[in-house]
């Protein structure tokens, strides 16, 4: 008589778990996949605003972070963006390449990827019960019991935990899969919201609320770079937020959750130098009667000027002609480097990711295999690896999905 085929529970049907749960079915697995939600990928929709930006071109371990950052290089070793590619074009989903190395959906809908990944999942066999959240898993023999929040009870061989991070709630995300993890004696690293708008403390960039601008932004902790970014940047009410701030925001609130404040540059014009900028002023201030805010009002949006002035500690209103050589030096180096302190990281509920999660040293990353409940595998960003903005957080969740689901062979 043949062996019975391995039971296995895959927890969550967002990217990770729908993928390790095809791998698991095309392994001999009996899959039952179990997603608190009335919907699967409820994550997955919302990804690129809509589009999916389902990977990037130039994965690499230094777009990853968490304690162990390395952790990736063996996980894609085994099962990279290429395959990731393959596994998708098979599936009916070629990519397409946009800006900066960033793939998408060549149909460039993120509900296609959800729509494909279910369908194929139900056809190599998996059993997708929705509406059901595990509560609880305890060891039973050398398998697991699983509970629901119904009180149903489930035996299986192995148990893919695939249950994501705490970030963005607005689509479901909770605490639930660091609670699982930690019962089973896992370890994790505190959470904090990466990619992410930032609140500071100056009350000033509140007279900039809605302006976007092109700057480049660096992070200086003890005048030492952290981070930098160059692109849009969107003035908040409550600080910044646009793609350069979304960028630097995983080294700020790394910092800030530690008790260290840095300080946060806003270089307003990133193709000139402070000589030319201090120039261009000098010219424009020539005749000496213009406010110093005015020379400005040429080069920048009109409720900037006097916004900087301030930062500047210089008095806008005051005319050129009386303004001395030393302040318009100082308007021309906030121009170039306005200083923001960070205040508290905003809330999970605006993070597109959270850093932290279990501690990748309890996992073996060739299978997602926890090293301390065998038959128990971890998937996805409910792992202490968070990737920067541009794809690698989904490439990480179909990655080791895979990879979890490959291993569930008997
Ligand atoms: C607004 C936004 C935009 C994003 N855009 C991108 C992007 O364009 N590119 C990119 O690479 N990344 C993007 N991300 C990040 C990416 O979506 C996540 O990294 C990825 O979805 C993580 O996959 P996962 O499988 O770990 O978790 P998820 O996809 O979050 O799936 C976890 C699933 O588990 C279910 N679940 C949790 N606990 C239980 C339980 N106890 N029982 C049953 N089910 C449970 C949840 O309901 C959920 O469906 C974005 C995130 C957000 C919030």
């Amino acid at each position: 008589m043949g062996r019975s085929a391995k039971r296995v529970a895959v927890i969550g049907g967002g990217a990770s778990g729908l993928v390790a749960a095809c791998f698991a079915a095309d392994a001999g697995a009996q899959v039952a996949l179990f997603e608190k939600q009335k919907k699967l990928g409820r994550k997955i929709l919302v990804t690129g605003n809509g589009r999916c930006n389902i990977s990037n071109r130039a994965v690499d371990s230094s777009r990853y972070h968490g304690l162990n950052p390395a952790f990736v290089n063996n996980v894609f070793a085994r099962f990279g963006p290429a395959e990731t590619e393959d596994f998708f074009r098979s599936i009916g989903i070629p990519f397409v390449e946009g800006k900066d190395g960033k793939l998408f959906p060549a149909s460039l809908q993120a509900s296609t990827v959800v729509r494909c990944l279910e369908y194929e999942a139900v056809r190599r066999g998996a059993d997708i019960r929705l509406h059901r959240r595990i509560d609880a898993i305890g060891r039973k023999g050398d398998g697991f019991a699983l509970r629901t929040a119904g009180a149903e009870e489930h035996s299986f061989d192995a148990v893919i935990l695939a249950a994501g991070s705490c970030a963005y709630p607005p689509v479901g995300a909770s605490r639930i899969g660091y609670e699982l993890a930690a019962s089973l004696g896992h370890r994790i690293v505190d959470c904090f919201p990466s990619i992410i708008p930032l609140n500071v403390v100056e009350k000033g960039t509140r007279l900039l609320q809605g302006i976007k601008w092109d700057c480049s932004l660096e992070v200086l902790m003890g005048g030492k770079k952290r981070a930098g970014s160059t692109g849009e940047v969107l003035f908040t009410g409550y600080g910044i937020s646009g793609p350069a701030a979304l960028d630097i925001s995983r080294a700020v609130n790394e910092l800030v959750t530690r008790g260290e404040i840095p300080e946060i540059l806003v270089d307003f014009f990133p193709e000139m130098s402070e000589d030319d900028l201090d120039e261009l002023i000098a010219e424009v201030a020539a005749d000496g009667s213009k406010p110093l805010d005015f020379c400005l009002a040429g080069i920048m949006n009109d409720r900037m000027p006097a916004v900087v002035c301030g930062f500047a500690g210089v008095d806008h209103g005051k005319k050129a002609g009386d303004a001395s050589p030393a302040e318009k030096s100082a308007v021309a180096a906030c121009l170039k480097g306005m200083k923001l302190t960070p205040a508290s990281p905003r809330d999970f509920t605006e993070a597109v990711v959270a850093a932290g999660g279990v501690d990748v040293r309890d996992i073996d990353p060739r299978t997602m295999e926890s090293r301390l409940v065998p038959g128990l595998y971890i998937t996805g960003e409910l792992l202490d690896i968070d990737g920067d903005s541009g794809g690698f957080n989904l490439q990480f969740a179909w990655s080791t999905g895979a990879l979890a689901g490959m291993s569930q062979q008997r």
